[in-house]
Formats: structure tokens, sequence, C-alpha cells
């Protein structure tokens, strides 16, 4: 971090090595500024806090070919299960990760573009310089670990749900979140498809996935808003389905000897933050409160708003060397334009929370095979007939919840 016994002024630092923090360092190395990643944890990638599913729209973003080694398997979408065992499809290419290989992979490709990171290093004061103007100039960034305190003249928070910025700044925006664990299970057969399970009996608003690998490997794991009894849940789920008396083991970076457990983390959804940027700031992925509604996906949204932080300060840098508030906007009106609408994909996923299970299964035998694509036409046929099945189920905005399977596809985001 240091030159000559002088420290040095990054362009930017970027707190966090997950996607996000992959993401934006590898676009602003590529547009030729200085950047530093600072990660919390002695390596990039572990514990793995993901059901490790990505669209290969989300990859496309990054620019970047993703090597197999870092893929477990190539999937073809997601089968969503409603509590009869009705089967509905979202078809669309992805991949299952070895997550942790890929966001050490994509930090090593930021590397070769010029940037340097340091692990183990955990930012935990931030201060802003200000000029004799009293306007915006450097930030003066102390932390865990060697090098601290250090100067850059912007900072890219990827550092995931603990909204690190927005913790040491005490922007005043709070994030909710939900509790997600998974464990890795063996000799799991698939067919290429993701399967998610909305079976409210297992995971109260929430739902249960089986993210399969190659080799039988899979993650089946859930999230629910029930966080102390989400273990428990996801237990009796494994028990009472075809999942029962299957190996179940800890995943391969899990060090050997360590007692079998479930691995997860907390998600945030409620939406994006009301501010992700400020004088020399830019909030980007878990961070910013970027998760998809529905399935609570957030990668693709990480690698994309890490990728779009590092172009507005590449391109703001260009006409100044002092990066305001004002100038680092265009960020937020990109993203504004780009994701879908954060609060009519919430009101589909509190409709659907509100349904029986009774209800939900009927209103899922009146869908398509494949639910991603719904023509106009093929909407006003499943409304007749939810109509004729079941009248009620339009007094509880059965039409938001269907909106809302549309929008979990890769092109909104979704995965
Ligand atoms: C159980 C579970 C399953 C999920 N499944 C999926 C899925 O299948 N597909 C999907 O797309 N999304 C999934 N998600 C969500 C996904 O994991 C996140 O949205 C995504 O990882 C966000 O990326 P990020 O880079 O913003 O943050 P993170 O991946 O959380 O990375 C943040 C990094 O910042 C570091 N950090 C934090 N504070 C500091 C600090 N002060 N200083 C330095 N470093 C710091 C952390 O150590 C961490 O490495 C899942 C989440 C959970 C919990």
């Amino acid at each position: 971090m240091f030159m000559g016994g002088e420290a040095k002024m990054y362009d930017v630092l970027v707190i966090g090595a997950g996607p996000g923090g992959g993401s934006a360092a590898l676009h602003a190395a590529r547009a030729g500024l200085s950047t530093l990643i600072v990660e919390a944890d002695p390596e990039v990638g572990t514990p793995v806090h993901c059901g490790e599913c990505l669209s290969e729209l989300a990859v496309e973003n990054l620019d970047l070919e993703i090597p197999d080694h870092v893929k477990a398997l190539d999937v073809k979408g997601i089968r969503v299960i409603f509590p009869d065992g009705t089967e509905k499809l979202l078809t669309e290419k992805g991949y299952v990760l070895e997550k942790h290989l890929f966001e050490r992979w994509l930090c090593d490709e930021a590397i070769k573009e010029g940037a340097e990171l340091s692990l183990h290093h955990r930012v935990t004061s931030m201060e802003r310089i200000f000029n004799s103007e009293n306007q915006f100039s450097y930030w003066k960034i102390d932390g865990k670990g060697e090098g601290f305190p250090l100067e850059c003249k912007s900072v890219i928070d990827a550092s995931g749900v603990s909204g690190a910025a927005s913790k040491l700044l005490d922007m005043g925006t709070e994030v909710e979140v939900i509790a997600g664990f998974q464990y890795e299970i063996l000799d799991v057969k698939n067919d290429g498809y993701l399967d998610f399970y909305l079976w409210p009996k297992y995971s109260p608003h929430g739902y249960v996935w089986m993210i399969p690998k190659e080799g039988g490997r899979a993650n089946v794991g859930l999230v629910t808003t029930d966080k102390k009894g989400a273990i428990k849940y996801l237990n009796s789920f494994i028990q009472d389905t075809y999942l029962d008396g299957k190996p179940t083991v800890n995943p391969p970076w899990r060090p050997d000897g360590v007692k079998v457990r479930p691995f997860g983390g907390t998600i945030p959804i409620s939406g994006p933050r009301s501010v992700t940027v400020g004088d020399g700031l830019i909030l980007v992925g878990d961070a910013a409160g970027f998760t998809s509604p529905l399935f609570e996906g957030g990668s693709h949204l990480a690698l994309w708003s890490g990728r779009e932080a590092a172009k507005t300060i590449a391109s703001a840098l260009q006409s100044e060397s002092i990066l305001s508030k004002d100038q680092l906007m265009d960020y937020e009106k990109a993203w504004k334009k780009t994701f879908p609408p954060y609060s009519k994909i919430l009101k589909g996923k509190t409709a659907l929370y509100e349904l029986t299970d009774d209800e939900m299964s009927i209103m899922a035998r009146c869908l398509p095979e494949e639910l991603g694509n719904m023509s106009p036409l093929q909407k006003v046929a499943i409304g007749l007939r939810i109509l004729v099945r079941k009248p009620m189920l339009f007094t509880k905005s059965v039409i938001h919840v269907l909106l809302s399977f549309g929008y979990s596809r890769a092109k909104f985001f979704g995965w």
C-alpha cells in the first residue's frame, strides 16, 4: 500500500472482495484507475454465504469468460414447485458456481488489470477531508491491518449486508434482512434445473431450494423470516422428502475435522437504501440493499452495480480530480433506470405469501408450463381460468404474484 514510505493516494478504495467488490475493482482497474480492494476475511470467498447460482446473463455483465474450474454445473433454469407438487419452469441458462473460486478468480482478474488486494484488512473508520473552500477533497480511511490509515479519492462500498459505509458514516438508512442457511448433501440426482419449493410449511415467508452440482452434490437450503426456526424447518424438509437419509457433509472449503453444520447468512430484503451515493462514495451490491425481491438473489445486482460504480468514477475522474456527490449521481440514475420496479415485485411477493397452500396450488395449476415468457394473451387466459376456479384469488392480488414471477428472470436481475 505504500510507495517509498509515502502513503499512496488511490483513485478507488473498494471495501469487500465479494462479487460486487471484485466487479468494481476489475472495471476500475481496467479503466486505468489505481485501485485497492480491502477484504476483512483472511481469504477471498469463504465462508460461502450463497446458494451459488448465477445466470449466464449476469456473467455477461463482466465482459469475461468464466473458467471451468469455478463452475459446479451448467443449468437450464429454475423449476418452481408449489405445495401440491405442481411444477412450473423459468427456463434460462445459468451456472451453479463454486462461489469462493468464482470470487477468487474475479479478484485475480482485477489484480491482472492492476488492482491491489489486501486480505485480513477491515475498514473501521472513514473520514472525509475537506479543502479550504469546505468542499470534499479526499478520504482518510482507517482500519485493522497493516497499511492503515490510507488515502483515496473515492470509496466503493461493497461490504455486503453489513453496510460498512452506511454504519461508519451514520447515514441513517437501515435495512431489513432475512436469514438463509443450507447444507451440502450428496447423492442428489438432477436434470439441470434448480428446484425452488414454495412450501410455506417448511419456510414461512420464504422458500426452500435444491441447487445441484456435478457429481450428485447439492446445496439444500432455505430462506425464511423465522430466523430462529430456520435450521429446524430445513431439517424437517430434508426428513420429509426424497432427501431423507442422504449424506450431509461440509462443503469442500471448510477445514477437515469440523463438525458438519449448515452455512449461510443474511440477505437484505427491504430494497435499495435511500442513499447510495455521497461525496466520494458509491454503495454497490448488498451494501446498497440490492437484492431481487422474490428469490433474493443478489450476485447479479452486485456484479452489475460494481461495474456501473467503477464506470461512473472513471468517467467523473476524467474531468475532475475531486469527486462530489453531484458528479457521482449518474450511478444512482443508472440503477434506478435499469433495475426492475422493486415495490411492484415486493407487492407480488407479499401477496404470494398471503395465499394458503391450497390457494397457491390452485393458482399454480392455472399457469402455463413456462412462467418466464407469458404473453399478454396468455395472462388474460390465466386470469379467466383463475376466475372460474377461485374468484377469491383476485381479491388477493394474484396478478401481482404473476408479475413478480416474470420479474424473477435474469434479464430483470432475478439471478
Ligand atoms: C443463504 C444465502 C443464499 C444465497 N443464494 C444466492 C444465490 O444462489 N444467488 C445469488 O445471486 N445470490 C444469493 N445470495 C445473495 C448473495 O450471496 C449476495 O447478494 C451477494 O454475495 C452480494 O455480493 P456483495 O459483493 O454485495 O457482498 P458480499 O458477497 O457479502 O461480500 C462482501 C465482502 O465484504 C467484506 N467486508 C465486510 N465488511 C468489511 C469491512 N469493514 N472491511 C473490509 N471488508 C469487509 C466481507 O468479508 C465480504 O467478503 C444468497 C445469500 C444467502 C445468505
